[in-house]
């Protein structure tokens, strides 16, 4: 199988997370219900249809496959940290008794090359590492245990705990 080649650009893969992020906290805040989130998520989708591209976005069951995805890249800077951190998220949910998907968005990056001390390292393609939750009567306690698995909570995931807690 051929390396997949992102069309996604990152300044457009981040405006629509703004976007997604906001829907997300009304839902997570009890402001909406789930259908009313479908229904908005589904036109948030077709307003970036043309520019954030859903086949950019992939899919895994198992973390075994979500790993082996990631070796065929060069993104060694930081994504067996990534990776974990998704991992700590899943085997909590899992643990609660929530079914899991992980996935990953690859984007086209703004700037190519980063410098690590010495290291620089160009990628063409960069990766966005997520999991997605399912399961019945999700509490807010639930949710926050959730966030709080990884050792390293990211600003993401510290924000939306503080806002479970409002
Ligand atoms: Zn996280």
């Amino acid at each position: 199988m051929d390396k997949p080649k992102p069309k996604t650009h990152e300044k457009d893969l981040c405006a629509f997370e703004r976007e997604r992020h906001d829907l997300e906290d009304l839902l997570f805040t009890g402001k909406i219900k789930s259908d009313e989130y479908e229904r908005r998520n589904d036109e948030l989708m077709k307003k970036y249809g043309e520019r954030v591209f859903p086949e950019d976005t992939h899919y895994f069951d198992t973390f075994a496959e979500y790993e082996a995805f990631f070796t065929q890249f060069n993104l060694k800077d930081g994504v067996n940290g990534a990776l974990s951190h998704e991992k700590s998220h899943a085997q909590k949910a899992l643990e609660l008794g929530y079914s899991v998907r992980y996935g990953c968005t690859l984007f086209i990056p703004k700037n190519p090359v980063s410098i690590q001390g010495s290291i620089v390292t160009v990628a063409e393609t960069r990766a966005r590492p997520f999991v997605n939750v399912f399961g019945e009567g999700m509490t807010s306690e639930g949710l926050r245990e959730i966030l709080m698995a990884p050792e390293d909570p990211s600003d993401r995931d510290n924000d939306m705990y503080h806002k479970l807690e409002e």
